[in-house]
Formats: C-alpha cells, sequence, structure tokens
C-alpha cells in the first residue's frame, strides 16, 4: 500500500467505497489524515468498515470542516445529474479528487532518487490491453512493472515506489477529469469516438478529459498519440506546436514519420535514423486484428521512450498472453475455433472482431446500445450466420434480415452457443469462428461482461471436453472509458 503522507494532518471525505475508495481511505488513514468514509450501500459500508474504514454519515457533515473530497470516478459530480455529495462539496468549495490525484501528489513528494516511472495510458479503446502489454514487456524485461488504475489494482494499493519501479496506470476520462497534477514520464492517447456524452456533455469536453492525460509533462518525457482518427491527428499536430516534449505518432494504417507504424502487419519503429523492423505481428497469437496493431505500436513507443531495448520489447509483444474477453481464443473442436469478445459492449468494439475474421457464426445481443448493429452492415459479408440472445434479439435480426444475413433468435447464449457449434461443425467452410461479440450490455442476462464472458467459456470447454477452470486475469472497476 502507498501512504498518502501527503495528505497528513487534512480532513477529508472519501464517498464510493468500491475497490478505490477503500484503498484510498486506508491509504489516508495510515498517512496520518482524518477521514470521513461513506456510501450510499449499507452492505457497502459495512465491508469497508470491517477493514478498517472510518465510516461517517456526510449527509450530516459539517462540510466547511473537510479539506479535500475523493469521489468515486464513477459517481457523477456534474451530468448527468450531480450526486448529493458531489453538491454538498462544491457549495462548501471542497475541491474533488480521486485516487489517483493521490499518487500523483505522493509520487511528486518523493525526491528525485527515490521518484518511480508513470506510463499511463488512456483513449476511447484499448486502454486494457495496452496496459496490460506494457506492463507484459516491461516485466519480460526485467522492470518491477505494476499495473492498476481503472484495470486490476486501485493505484493506491500498488507496491510502495522505488526508485526502479514502474506505475503502468490505465485512466478512464472519469478519473482524468479529478486527477490535476500527475506527471507522466510516457503518457498514451490511443484514439477518441463518441461514448459517455451523458457524462462528459460534448465530444469536445470528452477529449479534454482525456488529454489532460499531458497535463505537467515536462520536456523529459514522452508523448504517444494514435493518428488514426481525425481527433489524434489534430491533437498530435496541436502538442507538436505547442512545447518540445519527445512527442511519438503512432499507426496502424500508414507511416507515422517519426514514429512507430504496423505495415503489411509488420511493427516499423521509425525513431531512430534507420527504419527498424521490430516484429512480425502475425506471430503476435494474442494480438490478431487491425486495432490490436494499434495498441502494439503505442506499447512499443512508450516502452522504448524509457530506453528499453527495440528487440527485447519485440520478443515481449509477441510472447503477450492476452486478455480474457477480448478476441480471446479459448480452442477449437475439430476446425471450429472459439472466440471470447465479451468485452465489445458496443457496436464500435465489436466491429474489430468482424473485420478480424472470416466465415463467422456470431453470437450478439443483450441490452442493446443507440444505433444498434446497423453501423455494421458493411461488415455482415463476414458472417455466415446470427444466432441472437437477449432484450436485442428482435432488432437485431431486422438489421441482419435487411441485408440477407441468415439470423435466428436463441434467446439464451447456451441455446446460441450449441447451435452455432452444430452449424459451424457441418458447414464445410475453412476455418469457421464461433464467436461472442454482444455489440450490447450483459446486465439483462449477466451481471457483468465478464460473467458473460466465463459462461462462454466454461461452455466452449466443456464442448471441446476440457474440463473448466478458473481464469485468474486482472477486472475492471467499472465499464468506463
Ligand atoms: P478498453 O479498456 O479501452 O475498454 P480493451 O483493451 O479492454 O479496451 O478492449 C475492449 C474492446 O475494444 C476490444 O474487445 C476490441 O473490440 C476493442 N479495441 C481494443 N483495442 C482497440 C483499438 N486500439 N481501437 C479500437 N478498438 C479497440
Amino acid at each position: 500500500m502507498i501512504k498518502a503522507e501527503t495528505f497528513s494532518g487534512q480532513t477529508v471525505a472519501v464517498f464510493g467505497l468500491g475497490r478505490t475508495g477503500v484503498s484510498a481511505a486506508l491509504s489516508l488513514v495510515a498517512g496520518g489524515a482524518t477521514v470521513l468514509a461513506w456510501d450510499d450501500n449499507r452492505a457497502s459500508r459495512d465491508a469497508a468498515q470491517k477493514q478498517g474504514v472510518p465510516i461517517v454519515n456526510l449527509k450530516k457533515a459539517d462540510w466547511s470542516e473537510i479539506d479535500e473530497f475523493v469521489l468515486s470516478p464513477g459517481v457523477p459530480h456534474i451530468l448527468p445529474k450531480p450526486h448529493w455529495s458531489a453538491k454538498a462539496a462544491t457549495a462548501a468549495g471542497v475541491p474533488i479528487i480521486c485516487d489517483i490525484e493521490i499518487l500523483a501528489r505522493e509520487v511528486a513528494a518523493r525526491p528525485e532518487r527515490a521518484k518511480p516511472k508513470i506510463i499511463a495510458i488512456t483513449g476511447t479503446n484499448g486502454k486494457s490491453t495496452t496496459t496490460s502489454l506494457i506492463g507484459h514487456i516491461l516485466k519480460a524485461c526485467g522492470k518491477d512493472a505494476q499495473i492498476g488504475g481503472n484495470i486490476g489494482r486501485g493505484v493506491l494499493d500498488l507496491d510502495n515506489m522505488h526508485k526502479g519501479t514502474f506505475y503502468v496506470i490505465e485512466l478512464s476520462s472519469y478519473q482524468l477529469e479529478r486527477t490535476h497534477s500527475l506527471r507522466a514520464n510516457a503518457a498514451v492517447f490511443l484514439n477518441l469516438s463518441a461514448d459517455h456524452l451523458d457524462r462528459h456533455g460534448t465530444l469536445e469536453n470528452y477529449g479534454l478529459a482525456k488529454q489532460s492525460i499531458f497535463a505537467n509533462q515536462t520536456k523529459h518525457d514522452t508523448v504517444v498519440v494514435g493518428v488514426d482518427d481525425n481527433y489524434g491527428k489534430a491533437l498530435c499536430t496541436k502538442l507538436k506546436v505547442k512545447n518540445g516534449r519527445n512527442i511519438i505518432p503512432i499507426s496502424a494504417r500508414r507511416a507515422a514519420g517519426h514514429g512507430v507504424s504496423v505495415l503489411g502487419g509488420k511493427l516499423f519503429s521509425n525513431l531512430s535514423k534507420k527504419s527498424l523492423q521490430v516484429c512480425n505481428m502475425a506471430e503476435a497469437k494474442a494480438l490478431e486484428g487491425r486495432h490490436n496493431w494499434q495498441n502494439a505500436a503505442a506499447a512499443f513507443a512508450a516502452v522504448s521512450s524509457l530506453g528499453l531495448d527495440p528487440h527485447e520489447i519485440g520478443d515481449a509483444i509477441l510472447s503477450f498472453p492476452g486478455l480474457a474477453h477480448r478476441m480471446e481464443t479459448i480452442g477449437t473442436l475439430r476446425n471450429v475455433r472459439f472466440v471470447n469478445d465479451s468485452k465489445a459492449t458496443n457496436a464500435d468494439a465489436a466491429r474489430q472482431a468482424l473485420a478480424s475474421y472470416r466465415n463467422i457464426f456470431w453470437i450478439a445481443g443483450g441490452v442493446p446500445k443507440e444505433g444498434g448493429i446497423d453501423p455494421l452492415k458493411d461488415l455482415f459479408g463476414n458472417v455466415r450466420a446470427a444466432y441472437l440472445i437477449g432484450e436485442a434479439a428482435d432488432d437485431f435480426a431486422a438489421s441482419l434480415v435487411r441485408s440477407n444475413t441468415p439470423c435466428q433468435n436463441k434467446r439464451t447464449l447456451e441455446m446460441a452457443l450449441l447451435c452455432a457449434t452444430k452449424d459451424a461443425l457441418e458447414s464445410g467452410v475453412k476455418d469457421p469462428i464461433v464467436l461472442l461479440s454482444p455489440a450490447c450490455a450483459s446486465f439483462d442476462q449477466f451481471k457483468n461482461f465478464e460473467i458473460r464472458g466465463d459462461a462462454f467459456r466454461a461452455q466452449a470447454r466443456k464442448l471441446m471436453g476440457i474440463e473448466d477452470m478458473d481464469a485468474a486475469r486482472p477486472a475492471k472497476e467499472e465499464d468506463a472509458a
């Protein structure tokens, strides 16, 4: 645990006692702050209290006595509607922060000889994959890398820092808008597309929240920007004009000047005078698809800016085991491959899997997002048949029928998987893929996307005749981008 010593003697309110709220409260107590912690949910309060968190009803608190307010990133302070605690804090002029801000202040307070390196990652899609990949590369190169933030451990739960520590931190826009002092030695901005507008109001605000990942960087630090979308392209130009940081554009589509790109499936670095082929992405089994090329290029750029050997980085990219629920290959039954892409909770994310395979027996559905699957119709040619589940089934069927793509409403994941497997086995097509890529949230039938993906994996393994085992992989606290 990291003690929040910079808050010693202060009175700090904490609202939201999930994974990060509890670790923030305990870190503040250990650092010498007076903590008043609360949650609207009684069970969360009781669980936190058992771990030693001081519980105080913030509805009855005197906010003029409070110095700072740590508000869980998932709880809104402006849009769509400010939470009562945020209203109270704002009325009393109490700054609203999150656990990442606490870490940032602790790191800033350390003397240079004891400062860790911080690598921060944001973007609408690909954050977790890139964060895990960077952590994997650093570990493979013998470094003390610790992954946290919006994935895995809360940042204040990470092991205490020393000079050789690399904190690899995934950051959502929700966290970034409550973080003001973070200085990232390398900061990655992958991409931006419309998401979470209920919370940010406009795409512009959402983008600005994400851009704050670069705040406080100095000329010794590195900016990594994905330039495959117009937003990233403009951002890169703006940052280049603004100051003398080391700016590395990355692309999975074209040569990125003095940057890192994947061309024809090969990862190239143009960071030194001579172009260098780092690795062949076709050999990176857990990083299929062009979107993952972007993630790999970003990871390479960030890690090489910290002085690691490009060939060692290339080897580590190839040995990355991948993340559960993101185009995760479960195994094969005869020639049929099972792929779990349960994390694809919207059409944009499902697009990546549909673009990566041919001969897909596609399981989709759940709670639909605005726009449904119509935006994916250019990829329906890769779908042999669709097996629909949950609330979205009828709407999705209408979209598929309009494009003459065979589909059936199977209602449950279990039925859909059975039918898709049978059809795939009997299809006689080359390399059929039974793909769960729902383009929907899960909560009509499952608690979250992880439980949905676990159910798919367990049943697929049964069909393959393999006993199921728990896959111990990092989990996200919330679906925040
Ligand atoms: P995040 O943490 O940002 O949600 P993940 O790494 O968990 O991202 O990937 C979630 C889904 O987003 C993947 O299943 C894939 O469909 C899609 N995705 C991953 N990386 C990218 C990328 N670089 N660009 C676009 N989509 C991506």
